[in-house]
């Protein structure tokens, strides 16, 4: 698939499932990486921003000075994934958080937290996902999801029944691609090597 290519893909490494994410990324044939720092940031073909606390993983942006810098890379089109909190952080505007969060706008897409309320935070469910020939095995773990997307932005898996069927979970704008779920604890590594893949050949005109 990668024809090849080895392509450095980092993993933001502030907080959260950073591990999970290294492994899935080196099982698709990706060279990955922690990212803490600025120089660490410049050098990579793409980024996963992993599961964790939203709230926190901003707070240590600005605490190691990545968060400027995230946000001009994105904005020159770097290639992300971002799973949960990751999709929270991509968002360009988030519901029921902390004010003082700060988003990276990878994707114009308005992202509420928690969004699966307390008595259903964590569970799992089969869903199609756009591009894939069979169904993703999802895990939610007090996931966010998609409230609203702008144009330009192509919806990639909802949740398929249930009191939340219809819920937007998955999304793609240009080269930054964003789960509420978590691919990385299932060992099925199709949504990675989708987005390894954009990260060899990127779209253009971001
Ligand atoms: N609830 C977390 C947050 O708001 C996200 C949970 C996760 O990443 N598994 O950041």
């Amino acid at each position: 698939m990668l024809d090849g290519v080895k392509p450095t893909i980092g993993v933001l490494a502030l907080q959260g499932d950073v591990r999970e994410h290294v492994h899935a990324l080196e099982a698709c044939g990706a060279h990955a990486v922690p990212v803490r720092r600025e120089s660490e940031l410049a050098a990579v073909d793409g980024l996963v921003i992993p599961g964790g606390e939203s709230t926190t993983i901003s707070k240590l942006l600005e605490v190691f000075d990545l968060l400027e810098p995230l946000r001009q890379r994105l904005a020159e089109g770097l290639p992300a994934y971002g799973s949960c909190a990751g999709m929270i952080l991509l968002a360009s505007e988030v519901l029921d958080t902390r004010p003082d969060m700060q988003v990276l706008r990878g994707i114009d897409m308005t992202v509420r937290r928690n969004a699966f309320g307390r008595q259903v935070d964590s569970f799992e469910t089969d869903l199609d996902f756009a591009g894939l020939d069979s169904a993703v095995r999802a895990v939610f773990i007090r996931a966010p999801w998609v409230e609203a997307v702008a144009d330009g932005v192509e919806v990639l898996a909802t949740v398929p029944s249930g009191p939340a069927a219809g819920r937007i979970v998955a999304v793609r704008q240009g080269n930054v691609i964003a789960t509420s779920f978590h691919p990385e604890v299932t060992g099925d590594l199709r949504v990675h090597k989708l987005f390894v893949d954009t990260a060899v050949r990127p779209r253009a005109g971001v």
